[in-house]
């Protein structure tokens, strides 16, 4: 049975831990505090009674989408404007849930438009009386992630707005100089893109072989840290990483410095995720520590160590030790998380598209299996992950059918059972000499300008919202 008082403890810890960074946060120019913060301090049962209220509400609110778009489109005949009129939308979320995640990846809504003069604006405010922002206008031909900003399409008359939620659990839109303006749908990828791809890395601080807070000596060297070598072979193929983080296995001060200086970047190359504290493989592991200590401890652990987290002071995503899971550690991760990540080291073929919410326990998952098992393939070379062209091309191929259907590729491995050297060989592949199979590899899924790329608890970030935000057009 969970320790219901422990478990209030947790939840105020994390309250606590995300004011006094979201003040860190402000200090740097970064998006405002949640103002109403204080409010929950004084109320720490709240937050589960919310969630309760915001997981009931999730069916609901699906259906309710059916009618705002109805009212949406339907209510906005282009006829009945004026070319120049003014076009406002809101768009609301559910409050609990906009406390619990802040929800801020921006989601994309799709709109018709009745014209696109070159002067067409789009602003967003959020709903608390905010001053009005003009988005960034992006075109087809960028490489852009994550980004708030509005892309015209001239040939099919749309604008695809992107904007996360930021102060307020509503957002204004308003469209300028456009004619008329009719909301159509949530895109099912960021900007309407073909396909996603979401890439993790397991066991950040789990083993002291992997150097976990060594000095950094490029990402080649066998002695530096093997995750913060994988972190920047990702940022060069501007690959946003989830690492999957043991808090007090062989990870000590030094690693949290790294960490917190690969955040400091603020360029959102990674994600921080929660492993455990340490890495229990089945349920009699799990009674060492407990649940809560091994998983929303190690929550507590992150979110007290590192700030500058992207997308808000929180954690999205829980990865299963092993894969393993059990009911109690779903009931314990119940409302905790948006995504609970499994893993087994097979390929996974039909693993490629988004996870269903799961009702019972209000989290997506478990789900995200690999689609293609990186470790197993890279592995059956000695030295492990040398270059091979094949396995090159059976990557590509497993890449390239999700891509083709549109679907999400999950892509994850271990650092911790490579040699940076090996791995991460930038030179071009000679078989079994030279050269990495999973740079090559990674050469051919990056930088695509119709893939939508998205660390795991991002993505999820994104469905919660594109499937329960209710949007309606201001008369
Ligand atoms: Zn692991």
């Amino acid at each position: 049975m969970l320790d219901v008082a422990k478990r209030r403890i947790i939840l105020r810890n994390t309250t606590r831990a995300r004011e006094e960074t979201s003040g860190s946060q402000q200090r740097a120019g970064s998006d405002p505090p949640d103002v109403r913060q204080p409010l929950m301090k004084r109320l720490p049962g709240v937050l589960a009674v919310l969630l309760g209220a915001a997981c009931a509400w999730h069916g609901h609110l699906a259906r309710a989408f059916d009618r705002n778009w109805q009212d949406a489109g339907g209510a906005q005949p282009a006829s009945a404007r004026p070319p120049s009129a003014r076009v406002v939308y809101t768009i609301t979320i559910d409050e609990a849930m906009f406390r619990k995640f802040g929800l801020q990846y921006p989601v994309t809504y799709v709109f018709r438009l009745s014209e696109i003069p070159p002067e067409a604006q789009v602003r967003r405010r959020d709903g608390d009386d905010r001053p009005w922002m003009v988005l960034e206008k992006k075109t087809a031909d960028q490489l852009f992630n994550g980004v708030p900003c509005v892309r015209f399409d001239r040939e099919r008359n749309r604008a695809y707005v992107s904007v996360g939620f930021k102060t307020s659990d509503t957002i204004e839109l308003e469209f300028l100089g456009v004619g008329s303006a009719a909301f159509e749908s949530m895109a099912k990828y960021y900007d309407g893109r073909k396909a996603a791809y979401t890439l993790s890395n397991d066991n950040w601080g789990c083993n002291a072989w992997a150097h976990p807070g060594a000095p950094w000596r490029g990402p080649t060297n066998d002695e530096s840290d093997n995750y913060q070598a994988a972190l920047h072979v990702c940022r060069g193929f501007h690959l946003p990483l989830s690492i999957a983080i043991n808090s007090r296995s062989a990870g000590g001060e030094p690693m949290w410095r790294i960490m917190q200086e690969e955040l400091d970047r603020g360029d959102r190359s990674w994600e921080p995720a929660v492993h455990g504290q340490t890495h229990p493989k089945d349920a009699a592991a799990y009674r060492v520590r407990g649940y809560l200590e091994e998983i929303l401890g190690c929550r507590e652990d992150i979110l007290k160590r590192l700030h500058n987290i992207p997308y808000g002071q929180y954690v999205f995503e829980h990865i299963l030790t092993h894969g393993y899971q059990d009911e109690t550690l779903q009931t314990t991760d119940a409302g905790e998380f948006l995504f609970l990540r499994g893993f087994n080291w097979l390929d996974n073929p039909s693993s490629n598209d988004y996870a269903p919410w799961n009702e019972k326990h209000c989290f997506y998952g478990i789900a995200g299996l690999n689609t293609k098992g990186y470790d197993a393939l890279l592995e059956r070379r000695e030295p492990k992950g040398r270059y091979f062209a094949r396995d090159v091309a059976e990557l590509n191929a497993a890449f390239d059918k999700v891509y083709q259907s549109g679907g999400i590729f999950y892509a994850l491995w271990h650092p911790d059972r490579f040699r940076n050297s090996v791995i991460h060989d930038p030179r071009p592949g000679v078989d079994g000499k030279q050269g990495s199979t999973l740079v090559q590899h990674l050469a051919h899924v990056a930088n695509r300008k119709d893939v939508w790329y998205a660390a795991n608890g991002w993505l999820y970030s994104y469905r919660y919202v594109a499937e329960n935000a209710r949007v309606a057009a201001q008369r």
